[in-house]
């Protein structure tokens, strides 16, 4: 397997980045795709009492927020390509051949980064809020003020080298397989996805058990999108809630979308 991500030439490492950024490309279009088909098309309807701004993105939204995550895609197959070439050199601790690490420590590499990743965000992203980088490094986000699923992978060139540093970090710290970090990379789009997807999936008891205050949610993303301060967390609460900068109104607005009697008109 290794042989496959190894280069020698300048042409090499361009097909491997190549390569990179159409199977992240896959997985955005599998993924993206299904919280489209499933939010936008098949259960429009029936999800709306549950859509935490009633309004749906327009079509130039959608346009541009697809355009940016192809930019993104292109950004991340640079990055990975880069680091395998590191690898070769010897200059991470990506491991190819699955028995040379316990089953163990396998899945715990993916909590690891899941944890590293949640940290890495959390930062970075109060950073690209600093008014002499926000329009540089996180403007063309926060254009989508509604967000749809597209806009999962939505980033200036500038964030998207940012989000992508998460594989060297994870793999320059600590040992971990490429299926592992494959694995991670599911996780992260699909939670993305459904915080992009613009519907409160959780029960409403949540927010008022320690799970609540622990995992992050669909509504707490989507605030930040429509308020663009506040809650900038990625799959944990828990960074907020050290730092007080949860948006004033999350909980009582997680409660207002999850109400059992809220109907489209009270949506909001
Ligand atoms: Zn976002
Ligand atoms: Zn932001």
């Amino acid at each position: 397997m290794e042989q496959f991500f190894q280069a020698d030439s300048w042409a090499g490492w361009l097909r491997i980045g190549a390569r990179n950024a159409g199977s992240d490309g896959v997985v955005y279009l599998l993924l993206a795709g299904t919280g489209w088909v499933l939010g936008y098309l098949l259960f429009r309807r029936a999800w709306a009492r549950r859509k935490i701004i009633a309004a749906y993105p327009g079509r130039a939204d959608i346009v541009r927020e697809v355009r940016l995550s192809l930019l993104t895609l292109a950004v991340y197959g640079i990055v990975g390509a880069s680091t395998f070439w590191a690898t070769g050199r010897g200059g991470t601790h990506l491991y190819w051949r699955i028995g040379d690490r316990s089953a163990g420590w396998f899945w715990a590499s993916i909590a690891l980064t899941i944890v590293l990743h949640d940290t890495w965000f959390y930062w970075t992203h109060r950073m690209m809020h600093h008014p002499a980088l926000f329009r540089w490094f996180h403007r063309a986000h926060h254009r989508s003020h509604n967000p749809s699923p597209w806009a999962a992978y939505a980033f200036s060139p500038l964030e998207a080298l940012m989000q992508a540093m998460i594989f060297p970090l994870a793999v320059g710290l600590y040992p971990m397989h490429l299926a592992a970090f494959g694995l991670f990379m599911l996780w992260q789009l699909t939670f993305n996805v459904i915080g992009h997807t613009g519907y409160e999936i959780y029960p409403r008891w949540m927010m008022d058990s320690w799970l609540g205050k622990v995992i992050s949610t669909p509504t707490h993303h989507v605030m930040h999108h429509e308020t663009s301060r506040g809650n900038y967390g990625l799959y944990f609460n828990v960074w907020d809630r050290l730092m007080g900068t949860n948006h004033d109104r999350y909980e009582e607005r997680f409660r207002a979308v999850t109400a059992p009697d809220r109907s489209r008109a009270a949506v909001g």
